[in-house]
């Protein structure tokens, strides 16, 4: 650039003296703007701040009119600024009056400036302001200059994200966006409030050198941490550790290929070259990509992105080689965890007792680490799109894990009103911890059996908090969903062994592994299907490759050597499938009594009911096993043919519509007539409303998450089972036409003063 003074580099030099002078906030931003103005040689130079309004305020000019400092304020779409902020994106004009969007503020005297160059100030993607220069002649500023702006926007957005603005804002006027409360919506992952203090899970790196001293320097610094990147991702996909197929290797593929665009190391050279530290340039282009993903409809485009931006943390940690993970078990009290995403044991190594909640910017209620969250019991969110570049270590946070609903720095209304709402919950919970050791009869007499769905060892001690008659469900796939390998049979033997431990005379039903569809083993090969959910998974592949299921089952029948076992199998869609796998516990039964272990007293077999077409072989299945498990998740996604893991569809049919309850009537009905227990596992029975319904209709055994008991048990205990039999009997033989049952059961709880 043909800077009078100098160009960029020698701006950015000066810049740096500016921002260390011991000045107040608005004497430093007038000397930026005549630094920035007299190097690039334009007549305005003018910083507009995001307020929390929305709005775009003229904090610093130089050039326009003074008195329009803090009294010029834009709407937020309004002229070229607004269009600038809105988009994130650089516009450059010759000839500005012209375009659509100009307009202009007769205050400002700006109406006699032709051409005009406005950059986003952009920080982690988020625009906090507008940078503009402005000329009198029709000038083309250069690509260099657009750059060096956008480059000395980064150093205004630090100052601006600082909060050193919110002293110079005007009384009684909205402050800057910048440290504004925000409250994002997105899926809730488990239940729960939580109110604390922001740690990012990957900190970002906090830039303290932005201007080079040396650029060619910091050139050579930029090559060579790209040339350790690149080589390490060659060795890392050729040296055999990545499966050859799936998810992980496509990822790691993805950025092989954007660590060698020539673009984006063009991008980052150029921001180098415009006199910024290595890092500030990573940042900077970072920054760029984080605002580009934010807008991006297209999934693909988004995906993209998203594979740049992790790029360029790569090259972050490889350029300063040091290891930003925060000690995990050093937490400060009160931790939230903030996420882009995370793996199931990098949660399971934070501090569990100063963790209080999570949020994450992926990851929906079906993954890993959201199984992990709720059986710690910790409050999470998760699709809360940029939580890493809104929320900053150290701010307070809130996380409602109930209705999904994140506030970051939140207004002290708003931190009041959640205050209120923890306290009533905690009363709530101690009116349930009372109700621990009652017996769980409802008030007309029906003993019901709440047991617990579980599946890690973290989860054992709900047991006995929430005074559950045993564990109805133990998925054991979750040991080998958040394991980094396959679980040794020796893994798995003491795991069991601990569950049926802690559960002492309890009972406890294990179901054997139900991989495949939703529940994804990172290490294991996993053929691409076009239909997962329907595809090999569970008992399929139990049959199909016994050598996993038979040593799942020697490990179970090991581990319950001298008590009792309860085993079922999940997905069993034939008679047939039931009588397979039983016969491999017989083959392994007379194994280990072959080589003289200690077998169980007694066995059970039963089978989870979640594929439709069981609905039609139940007389011969009842016959054959020694209990049924109601599976609601998986067969009401069969039932309706709607996927449980895709929210345009899963919330569409109700478990409680006629149809579904016909079916879940049926089951218990004929379980009951030929004496075999019956449970149900499914998350229907978690809810008030839905272990009412059950059992209105017949059912005298539900297993339900820990954090469900107390609500449960709360309801069953005041519940007339017999008049809401009664209620629900006509409900769901009568023909569709009147109002939803779901109405019509909150209706009935609320006139018998029913919690649900
Ligand atoms: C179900 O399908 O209802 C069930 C309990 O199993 P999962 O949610 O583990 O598939
Ligand atoms: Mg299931």
């Amino acid at each position: 650039m043909r800077g009078a003074l100098g160009g960029p580099r020698v701006l950015l030099r000066r810049l740096r003296e500016v921002m260390a002078e011991p000045v107040s906030a608005q004497e430093r931003l007038d000397k930026i703007v005549v630094l920035i103005a007299a190097n690039m040689v334009a007549e305005v130079c003018s910083v507009y701040v995001l307020r929390v309004d929305g709005r775009l305020e003229l904090y610093a000019t130089e050039g326009l009119k003074a008195e329009s400092v803090h009294n010029t304020v834009l709407a937020a779409d309004e002229g070229l600024v607004g269009l600038v902020a809105s988009e994130a994106n650089p516009i450059n004009l010759s000839e500005a009056q012209s375009h659509p969007a100009f307009s202009y503020r007769a205050e400002t005297g700006e109406e006699i400036y032709h051409s005009f160059l406005g950059v986003p100030i952009l920080r982690a993607g988020n625009t906090l302001g507008v940078l503009v220069v402005q000329n009198r002649a029709r000038r083309t500023y250069s690509e260099e200059e657009e750059e060096a702006l956008q480059t000395t926007a980064m150093v205004v957005a630090e100052m601006i994200a600082s909060g050193e603005l919110s002293a110079i804002a005007r009384p009684g006027a909205p402050e800057p966006a910048a440290r504004r409360p925000v409250h994002i919506n997105g899926a809730a992952l488990n239940d729960g409030i939580a109110l604390g203090h922001v740690v990012l899970h990957e900190p970002r790196i906090v830039i303290t050198n932005f201007i080079a001293d040396d650029v060619n320097k910091e050139l050579k610094r930029l090559e060579a941490s790209i040339e350790t990147m690149r080589s390490d991702l060659d060795v890392l996909l050729e040296r055999g550790e990545v499966p050859d197929a799936g998810e992980h290797r496509d990822v790691l593929e993805a950025y092989r290929m954007f660590a060698y665009d020539r673009g984006w190391q063009h991008r980052l050279t150029e921001a180098v070259v415009t006199g910024l530290t290595a890092e500030a340039a990573i940042e900077r282009v970072q920054s760029d990509t984080r605002a580009r993903m934010l807008r991006a409809t297209d999934p693909y485009l988004r995906e993209r992105l998203h594979d740049l931006d992790e790029l360029s943390n790569r090259l972050m940690h490889q350029l300063l080689g040091k290891d930003y993970t925060p000690p995990r078990d050093r937490l400060p009290e009160n931790a939230i965890i903030v996420a882009r995403t995370m793996g199931p044991a990098a949660l399971l190594e934070y501090d569990r007792k100063r963790l209080r909640g999570l949020v994450l910017e992926e990851g929906g209620p079906n993954s890993h680490v959201a199984i992990v969250a709720r059986a710690l019991g910790i409050p999470a969110v998760g699709e809360i799109a940029n939580a890493t570049g809104v929320a900053d270590p150290g701010d307070a946070i809130i996380v409602d894990g109930a209705s999904g609903d994140v506030h970051v720095r939140p207004s002290p209304d708003m931190e009041a009103a959640y205050v209120e709402r923890v306290r009533l919950r905690a009363r709530r919970q101690s009116q349930y911890l009372a109700l621990r050791d009652k017996p769980c009869v409802t008030k007309d007499g029906v003993p019901i059996t709440l047991l617990l769905n579980a599946g890690l060892a973290v989860d054992l001690p709900h047991i006995d908090e929430t005074g559950a008659a045993g564990i109805g469900l133990f998925r054991t796939e979750l040991q080998f969903m958040v394991a980094a390998n396959l679980p040794r049979t020796a893994e798995q033997f003491s795991l069991y062994r601990a569950v049926l431990d802690a559960a002492g005379d309890k009972p406890v039903t294990f179901r054997t592994l139900d991989i495949g569809g939703d529940k994804v083993l990172p290490y294991m090969r996993n053929e691409e299907e076009e239909n997962p959910a329907l595809g090999w998974r569970a008992i399929r592949l139990g049959l199909d490759r016994p050598g996993l299921l038979r040593a799942q089952i020697r490990a179970l029948l090991r581990a319950a050597g001298g008590r009792e076992l309860k085993v079922m199998f999940p997905m069993i869609a034939a008679v047939e499938e039931f009588d397979e796998a039983k016969g491999l516990i017989e083959r392994e039964l007379t194994h280990l009594r072959r080589h003289g272990h200690k077998l169980p007293d007694r066995v059970e077999v039963g089978t989870m009911v979640e594929v439709p077409s069981l609905l039609y072989q139940l007389d011969e299945l009842i016959d054959r096993v020694d209990f049924l498990s109601v599976g609601s998740n998986d067969l009401l996604q069969f039932f309706y043919a709607a996927d449980r893991g895709n929210k345009r569809v899963s919330g569409r049919f109700d478990p409680l519509s006629a149809p579904m309850l016909r079916v879940f009537k049926v089951i218990a009905a004929k379980s009951n007539a030929r004496h075999k227990p019956v449970t149900l596992c499914g998350e229907l029975a978690s809810t008030p409303l839905g272990a009412l319904a059950l059992t209105a209709i017949g059912y005298r055994s539900l297993s339900v998450a820990p954090s469900a008991v107390g609500p449960v048990k709360a309801m069953l205990l005041d519940l007339d089972a017999g008049k809401a039999g009664k209620l629900l009997g006509p409900l769901i033989d009568s023909p569709a036409g009147s109002a939803p049952i779901r109405e019509r059961l909150k209706a009935f709880a609320s006139e018998h003063g029913l919690q649900v």
